[in-house]
């Protein structure tokens, strides 16, 4: 039998193509697979799937197919632009879901951030850590947060040295009303898996090292790696949280350049 015919370019592997998701049996099929994936990459590994948290990422996708996705039993939806994120949590706030920012924060945004988000997986300076508890202070609300860590050494991305998390997570709790769960990182961009694995053991390494004199109430437990083109190697490396955005709800027309500015 000849082979099927694909839209995937060259210089994809198998697997990496996308499908489109507009319908609602679309989004609960592209779910179902993602979700086989992880429950197979979880097996490898000898870890449990239920361990595995999955975070759709929706950003770019319209407010019409984000409805469909809370009904394909989204409940947590991730966006990398907060004006984004806020915009989608105010026209669905008719619906059961709740927003997790995943992208770079500035101190002006924090304010909106405390106001509407239930988790933020970005943390990366003092100053934001400072801005956030403020708020969410005077809001009376508190926030999971996630420390962002550049495992990859790329100018281009977000993040704290690997060799500054001891001394950040130190200074945390002080920002009682941010729940610290873990770290998060983006991977290296690039096809070559093991370079990709090898920013998945640093993080890991990383929350290993710091568990041993962590403070009290700053919680390690949660390691947040893995894409559409990485969630199975995340795993198998210790993920509990994957960030899948493309794979769910297929390609998206915007170039990455704008989540991750100056990447080469
Ligand atoms: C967009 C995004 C993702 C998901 O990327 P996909 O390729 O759509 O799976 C994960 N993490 C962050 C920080 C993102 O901005």
């Amino acid at each position: 039998m000849d082979e099927e015919p694909t839209n995937r370019p060259k210089d994809e592997p198998p697997g990496t193509e996308f499908p489109s998701a507009e319908t609602l049996e679309d989004l609960v099929r592209n779910i179902a697979r993602v979700r086989e994936r992880i429950a197979a990459a979880a097996l490898r590994a000898g870890r449990e799937a239920d361990d595995i948290r999955l975070l759709p990422v929706s950003k770019t996708v319209p407010e019409d197919r984000l409805r469909l996705a809370v009904q394909a039993g989204c409940h947590l939806l991730g966006e990398n632009k907060v004006q984004e994120a806020h915009r989608k949590s105010e026209n669905l706030a008719d619906l059961d879901v709740a927003w997790s920012v995943i992208g770079h924060l500035q101190t002006n945004k924090a304010k909106l951030v405390a106001g509407f988000a239930s988790e933020f997986q970005a943390l990366d300076s003092l100053r934001v850590a400072e801005a956030l508890d403020r708020r969410l202070q005077a809001a009376g609300r508190s926030l999971d947060v996630f420390v962002q860590v550049n495992t990859s050494a790329e100018d281009s991305k977000y993040g704290l040295p690997p060799g500054e998390v001891p001394a950040f997570l130190a200074r945390l709790p002080r920002y009682g009303a941010l729940k610290v769960k873990g770290l998060m990182t983006l991977a290296l961009f690039t096809s070559d898996t093991e370079r990709v694995r090898e920013c998945f053991v640093l993080l890991r390494t990383i929350r290993d090292r710091a568990r041993q004199d962590v403070p009290d109430g700053i919680g390690l437990e949660e390691l947040s790696m893995g894409m559409s083109g990485d969630y199975e190697i995340a795993i198998e490396e210790g993920a509990t949280v994957v960030r899948v955005g493309q794979a769910i709800f297929g390609r998206r027309p915007t170039s990455d350049s704008r989540y991750w500015p100056s990447t080469p």
